[in-house]
Order: C-alpha cells, then sequence, then structure tokens
C-alpha cells in the first residue's frame, strides 16, 4: 500500500518525495492505528489523510473547523481529479442533500465537515451504511479545553466514529499541541501515546526576535519601508490598534490591506484578497486573519502587540516562510501589553479557564523576556527536547555585555518574601520604588524596609527586571484569581549568596556616590536590613527564617 503511496503522492500531487513523518502517518494509518500527527504549521498535514483516503475503499470524513479552507481544499482536490465534497453552513438544504446522496452511492473519497454538523442526529443518522475507513481530525487541539481554540463539538468525534460497523481508523492532526493538550486528544479519540507521529517543531528557515522598548510605529515604518517588496504579514491585539497601524502605513504610501471582526465582510474579503493575489505587500490584521491561509512567500511576521500565548504566536508566526526561504518572526513587546492581555483574557474567557489562561499568557511574556535562545525556547515549551541553539535568533545573535546583577536581584527577592508572597508585579514594584499609591500605603508598605530599596531605577526597569527574574525562574508566578509572585528554589538561592545572577544588557545599578542625597537613605536602608535579620546587607536572610517565610507552597502546581 506504501508503494501505491508513493505513485499517488507523484500522479496526483506532483511531489517526489514525502516529508518527515507523512510516511509514517500514513503507514500507521494503512496499519489500522489510531493517530496522532503533530507537525509545525506548513509541514504538511493535509497529506497524511488525502493519500489514505485515495487508496482505502469507501469515504473518509475530515472534521475541520474552517470553512473557508474546506472549500479552497475541496477545490484543489476536485482540480486534481480527486472527488471531494465539503458539508458546513454555508450550503443550503438541497446541496446539504444532493452531497448526502453522492456520498451514500459511494462517489466522494473525501467528505470534509464542519464539526457542528455532529451536533444532529438526522446528519448522523444519514451516514449510517456509509463505508467509512478514516476520519481525520483536522486542528485537533480544538478538542482540548487546553488548546487555543475549543470547540465542543469537537468532543462528538468518538460518538460518530462508533456508529460505523466496521471501525474506522482516527487520525488527529495538529500543529500546536503542548504536552497537555496532546494528552486530552489521546484519551478522547483512544490513540495511543505510542501512536504519536511528531515531527521536530524546528522550522530552520524562521529567525525570531524579540524587540524591546523601542518606539514601535517607528519601528513598524522603517521594516516595512525597508521591506517593500516582500509580503508580510502584522498582527495586532485590538481592531483599535490595527486600525491606527493600517492608517500610519497608508499614509506613508505603503500598499497595505487589513483585517478584523469589526469591519464589514464584504471589505474584510477584498483585502484578503488584494493580499493573497500580491496586490499589497501588507496585510495588518487581529488574529481573526490566517486560518486556513495559505501563501508561501511571506516573508515576516510582525506581532505589534504582544500574542495572547505561545500557541497562537507560534501559528501565526508560522505563516512566514512556508516556501523554506529565510523569513523573519518579531515581537515588539512593551510591558503594558501584558495588560491588554489580562484584559482580553478576563473579558472573553468563561471564569474557570482564567487561571490557565493566564499562565499560559506567562509563557509568551517569558519568552519576550528569555536571554536564551528564541527557537530552543519554542521547541522546549512544546515538549520536544535535544534542540541546539538556532545561531540567528535575537538571543543568539545578542552580543552586548552581561553585567551582574545580582545585588538588585537579592533586593527584589527580599521584597517578595516581606511582603508576604501574595501580592503582584506591579505592587512588587510601586513598594521597590518607593510609590506612594493608595494601595501601597493601605498594605502600610511604606513602613518595610525594602521600601524604596531600589527607588533609583524606575518602576519600568523594575517591572522587567521582575519579569527577567521570572523568565530565569528566580521568581514565580501563581496563576490565582489574580497573579501573585513567590520565591521559588532558584531564587532562594541567590538570596543565601549561593548564585549570581548575570544579565545581558542591563541597566547598570546606578553608582551612588556620597554626595549623592540617595546615598544617606540607602545606607540607612542596608543598615536596617543588615540589622534585621542580622546578617551582612543583602544576603538578608538566615537560612532558617528565609525557609519559614518560604514555605508557602504554590496551590497551582498539584
Ligand atoms: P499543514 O496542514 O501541516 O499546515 P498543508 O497540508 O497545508 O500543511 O501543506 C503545506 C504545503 O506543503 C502545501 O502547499 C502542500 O501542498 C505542501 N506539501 C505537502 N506535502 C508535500 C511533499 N511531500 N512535498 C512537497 N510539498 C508538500
Ligand atoms: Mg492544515
Ligand atoms: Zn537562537
Amino acid at each position: 500500500m506504501l508503494e501505491e503511496a508513493r505513485k499517488l503522492l507523484q500522479t496526483h500531487f506532483g511531489y517526489e518525495t514525502f516529508r518527515t513523518g507523512q510516511e509514517q502517518a500514513i503507514s500507521q494509518v494503512f496499519e489500522g492505528q489510531n493517530t496522532i500527527c503533530v507537525m509545525p504549521t506548513g509541514g504538511g498535514k493535509s497529506m497524511c489523510y488525502q493519500i489514505p483516503a485515495l487508496v482505502m475503499e469507501g469515504t473518509t470524513i475530515v472534521v475541520s473547523p474552517l470553512i473557508s479552507l474546506m472549500k479552497d481544499q475541496v477545490d484543489a482536490l476536485l482540480a486534481a481529479g480527486i472527488p471531494a465534497a465539503y458539508i458546513n453552513s454555508s450550503l443550503g438544504f438541497e446541496e446539504v442533500r444532493e452531497t448526502l446522496h453522492d456520498v451514500q452511492r459511494g462517489a466522494i473519497k473525501l467528505l470534509y465537515i464542519a464539526p457542528e454538523r455532529l451536533d444532529s442526529e438526522m446528519f448522523l443518522n444519514e451516514l449510517q451504511g456509509v463505508q467509512v475507513p478514516l476520519i481525520a481530525v483536522d486542528e485537533a487541539h480544538c478538542i482540548s479545553q487546553w488548546g487555543h481554540d475549543f470547540r465542543p463539538s469537537y468532543r462528538l468525534i468518538s460518538r460518530m466514529a462508533g456508529l460505523f460497523p466496521n471501525n474506522p481508523t482516527v487520525l488527529a492532526l495538529t500543529a500546536t499541541a503542548t504536552p497537555q493538550v496532546r494528552e486530552d486528544i489521546c484519551r478522547i479519540l483512544d490513540i495511543e501515546e505510542e501512536h504519536t507521529v511528531m515531527t521536530g517543531f524546528e522550522r530552520a528557515n524562521l529567525s525570531f526576535s524579540v524587540i524591546r522598548g523601542q518606539d514601535r510605529d517607528r519601528y513598524v515604518k522603517e521594516y516595512v519601508q525597508k521591506n517593500e517588496k516582500e509580503a508580510g504579514i502584522i498582527y495586532a491585539a485590538t481592531r483599535k490598534t490595527v486600525d491606527s497601524v493600517y492608517d500610519m502605513l497608508i499614509k506613508k504610501g505603503v500598499k497595505a490591506a487589513k483585517y478584523h471582526a469589526g469591519m464589514p465582510d464584504q471589505e474584510r474579503k477584498s483585502g484578503q484578497e488584494r493580499f493573497l493575489n500580491d496586490e499589497v505587500t501588507v496585510m495588518v490584521a487581529t488574529n481573526a486573519f490566517g486560518m486556513g491561509i495559505d501563501k508561501s512567500n511571506i516573508r515576516y511576521v510582525i506581532h505589534y502587540q504582544l500574542p495572547k500565548n505561545m500557541e497562537s504566536y507560534y501559528q501565526e508566526a508560522g505563516r512566514a516562510g512556508r516556501d523554506g526561504l529565510p523569513s523573519e518572526c518579531i515581537v515588539l513587546y512593551a510591558s503594558q501589553d501584558v495588560q491588554t492581555q489580562r484584559f482580553l483574557i478576563d473579558q472573553a474567557q468563561d471564569p474557570s479557564r482564567i487561571p490557565g489562561e493566564l499562565a499560559k499568557l506567562q509563557g509568551m511574556v517569558d519568552y519576550c523576556h528569555t536571554e536564551n535562545c528564541l527557537q530552543q525556547f519554542i521547541i522546549f515549551y512544546f515538549g520536544d527536547t535535544g534542540a541546539e541553539p538556532c545561531g540567528h535568533c535575537s538571543s543568539c545573535s545578542d552580543e552586548r555585555e552581561s553585567l551582574d546583577v545580582t545585588t538588585d536581584v537579592q533586593m527584589v527577592l527580599s521584597c517578595v518574601v516581606r511582603m508576604g508572597q501574595k501580592f503582584g508585579k506591579m505592587m512588587t514594584a510601586q513598594v521597590l520604588t518607593g510609590s506612594r499609591n493608595k494601595k501601597v500605603l493601605d498594605f502600610g508598605f511604606d513602613k518595610l524596609s525594602t521600601y524604596g530599596i531600589l527607588k533609583h531605577h524606575n518602576a519600568k526597569e523594575v517591572s522587567n527586571l521582575i519579569e527577567f527574574m521570572i523568565s530565569q525562574e528566580l521568581l514565580a508566578v501563581e496563576q490565582g484569581s489574580f497573579p501573585t509572585i513567590y520565591v521559588p528554589d532558584g531564587g532562594r538561592d541567590v538570596l543565601l549568596g549561593k548564585r549570581r545572577v548575570l544579565r545581558k544588557g542591563a541597566v547598570a545599578t546606578k553608582q551612588i556616590t556620597q554626595n549623592d542625597p540617595m546615598f544617606e537613605e540607602l545606607r540607612k536602608i542596608r543598615k536596617k536590613l543588615a540589622d534585621d535579620a542580622g546578617v551582612p546587607p543583602f544576603v538578608i536572610f538566615s537560612d532558617k527564617t528565609l525557609q519559614d517565610m518560604c514555605s508557602r507552597k504554590p496551590k497551582s502546581e498539584e
């Protein structure tokens, strides 16, 4: 059968060889093993069910959440002489009936359906008696509450599978599967773990960068003008920002289109068409744009604002460079975006999911603050191991000097401990910089010996330092009803003076001279800290006190 599959790849699709993973997935399907196939966007997942569908007797059913993609795929299959059809809400009653009739008489090799169809008993009844060798579940992460696009109807897939007497094989496909999502997919679709086909997540032609603390408008304008012949996508978190970035580019004479859910259907469609046909080079969009878009020559994807999590980020960034040519994926990071995303999470989610979403948002923030290879970060995040540093991301090519920031880190940690490890990053940064904010005063934090201890930095620098510490696991976040920070083992080692901390391009700890009015103040704080704990300045706690104070176990780690 594999021989036949290889021949079909050449005759029907015009490709010489299988890509990594395709052959394994296809042969497992031929063996009748339920399989999960995890490949990056553009990796060629469709082939894994399209070829078996041609080889095997009967009609393969493909469940897909993307109506626009369904039509494109079916059109492409029909053009290649493969009898395919789809059923979704874009069809009228008569069209659905006709299609079902074709299916029932065995004239269709691939039938694409939207998951919502499975809610209808009538629809399922119509399928009874159809010979179905394979059910392909595209975008299978939709089955998991942990995925970024949960669709309840996906849960009905296993019921559908039970309808057919000859026990069809199930093939689940996704690009974004964290270990948790993978487990969910396997459990719900009855897939054995060893039947996972996972190709590396690495996309060697993509160069990842995080740009922190720059004027974003200026960056985007300059970047787009420098690459004016290249196609690119600029993602923003809100419609309002899409509008303003779009207006800015148009004013500069850039050929751009925009796309978000607040626009009239017609306008959105025509913008998309113009982008796909290379009439405009830049698409400015919210995350509503891109699902099912197959444009291979996208040279860059810029996130003007922080994406909501790594899963969406990798999917969106992965739209660059599908043709394998070098392409760039850039996040423009500003710490206030974290608030925007948190607000969007609060608005959109059912409350029980908020902690999970906030934890994923933190993963995204960690990405923006890590000093390790970004490519490696992504691969680790998705549960793969063994990757080498890529050598060309913004971390790998950052040649700035590393400064010793151990003292600052110790000050932050001691403040977190003194505040009882039950407050957020913002509040901590305010206490450290000596803010007279009402909440700070109400809690009496101005009486803490660590109050104002980092006054010589501004609040933004301190909150960046806190994020850096989280990304280095010197601080950790507990996602309760609101996120709070606490000191994990890594931080304890630093507090105890067992470990030093280096940071690339750090703002040097200000050297305060004797004439500086701050000098006396800081001296007092340091002395008080030392007296409090009976230890030299900055190694503030004895082992024992520290352990008592740090004994709070985070709930979220169960
Ligand atoms: P995915 O669903 O994993 O994002 P697709 O199935 O849409 O990816 O495939 C992405 C592109 O790769 C398509 O243009 C497809 O035709 C192409 N492709 C798939 N398999 C092969 C192959 N074996 N050789 C060359 N190109 C392939
Ligand atoms: Mg796909
Ligand atoms: Zn790298």
